[in-house]
């Protein structure tokens, strides 16, 4: 029987519950236990596809093409499992179906209401990720207790314990303590409010995980579990990491794998968390400093980019170096680098985006760091910018540009796939999720992956224009990747130039904090080595593109079938 955690948050969002469960479902997996991970979206969008970045920060991308939120990466990157578009349930979703039940007359004449309508369709959604190959589930309900939107999940997450049996089912809850200044205090108020709250849904937690800047002290511990009616092994502290790595680790100190294993009866798996330990050790050793600019639209809320900031860390891991990261907001990237004021970034990202504002400013950033040998990496957005940089600038094409930005452009070296053309509905009508690439034998992509057929996932309109294939193929640039029937360009790269490349494709969302997306790894050596140019007390990083295959990655065929689609 399929064991079920459910994590739910109190007092304030933004408490890192999405954090809290990712790191139980990794301390699970390091017993031993086979895990996944889902998240409720009170909102009533079907998906994330469809919002600003700056209402939610990143979307998040699976394998099977799901635009899921940002939390799913994290799920993705502590458990490092794929997970898929069923892993993300949004209120929207969740009523569509259920009104489209309702207009096929599966409904059979009867009223239809939110009970037990909505939460019958939440608890199939609860139970489709449960099977014989999952041990635990964990569901982390998005918002927080006393959400007017937030009533039906709490109401179907209560039922789903008396449906499959309490000792199948466990709670947590993640709260806020916090510190108030002028009685220089750490409060439990807020909390035992919103147990209240939770209790008046009738969900009454077995562990309370409490975030607060400082550790709480062992009388407030007892306060909380006196007032909130968890045995005081329950009540865990969560004080601020230093690292995201080393959450878990501080989880397992406070004892939550040990309750919830006891709990749920899981107790005779013992944990082997040498591997983690092992990386957060990497973590905190990571010192030599590296300057990377990030030329984004979104830069005021990093969260648009959490994935890319997540595999830049995973490779500054890799390299036992600290990123230090300058977010450089793409409409002012052209004044900036004028200036001089970019002259000390040792490499540069352009990420993935949409619309026009700032691409002028990313097309000077990749210019830019053409002409002056800066390590420059391009995703998705990215690589067309690069694209549309070069053929202006080095093939003379005039005016060149993305149909995007600029339909009438004469030379439309990025443009809309055909299939595309007639597509008017915004949700889910981009190339979404993973596709094959074969990229060039002894190309510097190929060299990086270590193998030559790959697999990344994708989330765009636009391509590389096919009908300029052949005025690339005579430059210097290389068009290192494409897809297996040869219609698409993939991935680009720069001769003579210390690292130049772009891809159609976000490699991020496959970087796992061990085993860094293989671009992200080369870029970040390439820009140490040029950070050790221009310093040189720093040391020189070797490893270069060649010499460190991406051994352990999920590898190819497992992705094949997902990609069959391409
Ligand atoms: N706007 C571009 C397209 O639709 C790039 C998208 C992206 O960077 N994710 O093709």
């Amino acid at each position: 029987m399929t064991k079920h955690i459910f994590v739910t948050g109190g007092v304030v969002s933004g408490l890192g519950k999405g954090l809290t469960g990712s790191s139980l479902g990794r301390l699970l997996k390091a017993r031993g236990l086979r895990v996944t991970m889902q998240k409720l979206d009170p909102y009533l969008n079907i998906d994330p596809g469809t919002m600003n970045p700056f209402e939610h920060g990143e979307v998040f991308v699976t394998d099977d093409g799901g635009e899921t939120d940002l939390d799913l990466g994290h799920y993705e990157r502590f458990i490092d499992e794929n997970l898929t578009q069923d892993s993300n349930s949004t209120t929207g979703s969740i009523y569509s179906s259920v009104i489209a039940a309702e207009r096929r007359g599966d409904y059979l004449g009867r009223t239809v209401q939110v009970i037990p309508h909505i939460t019958d369709e939440i608890k199939r959604r609860i139970t489709r990720l449960a099977s014989d190959e999952v041990d635990v589930v964990i569901t982390e309900v998005g918002g927080t207790v006393g959400d007017i939107e937030i009533l039906p999940f709490l109401e179907a997450v209560r039922q789903f314990r008396l449906d499959v049996g309490r000792e199948n089912v466990l709670y947590v809850h993640v709260t806020l303590v916090p510190f108030i200044g002028p009685s220089s205090e750490q409060k439990t108020k807020p909390t035992q409010h919103s147990v209240t709250e939770l209790r008046s849904r009738g969900i009454q937690p077995d562990a309370i995980v409490c975030r607060s800047d400082d550790p709480i002290s062992i009388d407030l511990r007892r306060k909380i579990s006196n007032l909130c009616d968890v045995p005081l092994e329950g009540v865990v502290n969560a004080a601020d990491a230093a690292s995201l790595y080393e959450i878990p680790v501080v989880l397992h100190e406070e004892g939550l794998d040990d309750h919830v294993c006891r709990l749920l009866g899981l107790d005779d798996h013992t944990l082997d968390f040498e591997a983690w330990n092992q990386l957060v050790a990497r973590v905190k050793a990571a010192s030599t400093p590296v300057r990377i600019g990030v030329i984004g639209k979104y830069v005021s809320l990093p969260d648009a980019y959490l994935s890319v900031v997540e595999a830049l860390n995973h490779a500054g891991i890799h390299h036992g170096a600290e990123i230090d990261l300058e977010w450089v907001q793409a409409e002012e990237a052209e004044g900036l680098l004028a200036a001089g004021r970019l002259r000390d970034l040792d490499g540069i990202v352009i990420p993935g985006g949409f619309g026009e504002r700032g691409i002028e400013g990313k097309i000077a950033a990749a210019a830019y760091a053409r002409e002056h040998n800066v390590p420059c990496l391009g995703l998705c957005l990215g690589m067309q910018v690069m694209t549309i940089e070069y053929a202006r600038n080095a093939l003379n094409l005039t005016g060149a540009n993305s149909t995007e930005f600029d339909p009438r452009t004469r030379h439309p070296v990025i443009d809309l796939m055909e299939s595309q053309r007639d597509v008017t509905d915004m949700g889910g009508t981009m190339r979404l999720g993973a596709y094959v690439a074969q990229l060039s034998a002894g190309s510097r992509v190929a060299l990086a992956y270590g193998e030559e057929v790959v697999s990344e996932r994708h989330r765009h309109r636009y391509e590389f224009n096919p009908k300029y294939r052949k005025r690339f193929e005579q430059s210097d640039l290389t068009l290192s990747g494409e897809s297996p029937d040869g219609r698409l360009v993939e991935f680009i790269e720069l001769e003579n130039h210390p690292y130049w490349i772009g891809t159609q494709a976000h490699p991020e969302f496959k970087s796992r904090p061990d085993r860094p997306a293989p671009l992200f790894r080369t870029f970040v050596a390439a820009a140490l080595d040029r950070a050790a140019g221009r310093n040189p007390q720093l040391p020189n990083v070797v490893e270069s593109i060649i010499d460190e295959p991406n051994v352990d990655g999920p590898g190819v065929d497992a992705d094949l079938a997902a990609a069959e689609k391409s």
